[in-house]
């Protein structure tokens, strides 16, 4: 079998650091395992336009491995020039880089390592909460330059504690971010999914579900976006809902950009309306140099927690999805059965319910 990973490029931190499993160097540690069982491996960091080696070789790849950290985006039109395509791996969590809806038709399988890295983003999240409503990044900007002015920076700066925080999206990071708020005694803890949790689980972390979503943005103090990405949440953070944001809301997403338009996430910034956007999620990736969100600054000079998609990918991750990777391809590879939950699309059909109601 030919079996493709497009990986990002680690350069010489990759070359010292050899935990850093997910780059084109260390190649998810799976060279050896793949050619000693007479398999075809070939990693790159080549994605886009036709003259990509993933575009290249994509037409004769049986089993296909992609991080959404780099994503290597599978089209439809890619779908139909890849004729041998049997399997795409995720390695990591998220799979909207595939054309899911192409995947269902052509009956290609596509397996994540689901909670590979659920515990490092939702720790992410928490830090990114805690850097906005404190005020972080411009205290620490201040002190880098040699300042010292207190009162520039306690301006904007609050508790988190008797906060109103809401979760868009309660799976498996929604939830771990709202089991690890509970001890910061918010206000409330919401949510809006249309997955509802079970009561046991809603009493563990004390948190009410609000079925409507401008109602549950007006709520908020602080909201945090961990839902997929699909149909349904695509641009789902819009000019519109924003205004139904109470004014000087802050906003964290880690779970991918494009579920937020950018130019009208970067305007209520600059306006006010948003008092601090972080995240680590952009929808190009990597970022082009004006992206708005690597520049956009609230009207005090801060609200600004972006940086680059590394939030699922700590070491401690890395580990956990290149070991999560070679269980599902031995699995392929000697007909045993995929952990269920790992299976976003089966054969043709979706297994997840979390890519939209339908
Ligand atoms: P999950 O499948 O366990 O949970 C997703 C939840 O979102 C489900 O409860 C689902 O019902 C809900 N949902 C789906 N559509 C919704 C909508 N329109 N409105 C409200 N809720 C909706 O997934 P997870 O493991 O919690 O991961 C969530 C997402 O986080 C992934 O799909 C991925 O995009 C992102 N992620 C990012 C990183 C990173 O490094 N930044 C790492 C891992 C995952």
């Amino acid at each position: 079998m030919k079996v493709l990973a497009v990986l990002y490029n680690g350069f010489q931190a990759a070359k010292e650091e050899p935990r850093l499993l997910g780059t084109v160097e260390n190649e998810l540690g799976l060279r050896q395992y793949l050619e000693s069982q007479g398999h075809e491996y070939i990693v790159t960091s080549s994605k886009d336009g036709p003259d990509s080696d993933f575009h290249k070789h994509i037409v004769n790849t049986d089993i296909l491995i992609t991080t959404p950290f780099h994503p290597g985006y599978l089209t439809r039109t890619l779908f139909n020039e890849a004729k041998h395509l049997k399997l795409c791996i995720t390695a990591g969590v998220g799979s909207d880089h595939i054309d899911l809806n192409a995947a269902v038709e052509k009956q290609v399988q596509v397996i994540e390592v689901s909670g590979s890295n659920v515990v490092s983003v939702a720790e992410h999240v928490i830090m990114s909460i805690l850097l906005l409503v404190r005020n972080f990044v411009p205290a620490h900007e201040m002190i880098e330059r040699g300042d010292w002015q207190v009162s520039e920076i306690a301006r904007n700066a609050f508790d988190l504690e008797g906060k109103v925080v809401g979760t868009i999206g309660a799976g498996r990071i929604g939830y771990r971010v709202l089991q690890r708020l509970v001890p910061f005694e918010c206000k409330e803890l919401l949510y809006y999914d249309y997955a509802p949790l079970s009561p046991e689980r809603e009493k563990e972390v004390g948190a009410r579900r609000i079925e409507d979503l401008k109602e549950f943005a007006s709520k908020c103090d602080l909201i945090t976006i961990n839902a997929p990405l699909h149909e349904g949440t695509r641009h789902l953070i819009n000019k519109d809902l924003l205004q139904h944001f109470k004014k000087g809301a802050w906003l964290v997403n880690t779970a991918r950009g494009a579920i937020c338009n950018a130019e009208d996430v970067a305007a209520a910034v600059k306006s006010g309306q948003l008092n601090g956007y972080a995240g680590d999620v952009w929808n190009v990736q990597p970022a082009p140099k004006d992206h708005p969100w690597r520049y956009m600054k609230n009207p005090l000079g801060g609200g600004n927690g972006m940086v680059p998609h590394y939030s699922g990918s700590t070491l401690d991750a890395q580990l956990r999805y290149a070991r999560g990777t070679r269980a599902i391809l031995e699995n392929f590879l000697t007909g045993k059965a995929q952990e269920p939950g790992n299976i976003i699309v089966g054969l043709g059909k979706y297994e997840t319910k979390a890519y939209g109601q339908r």
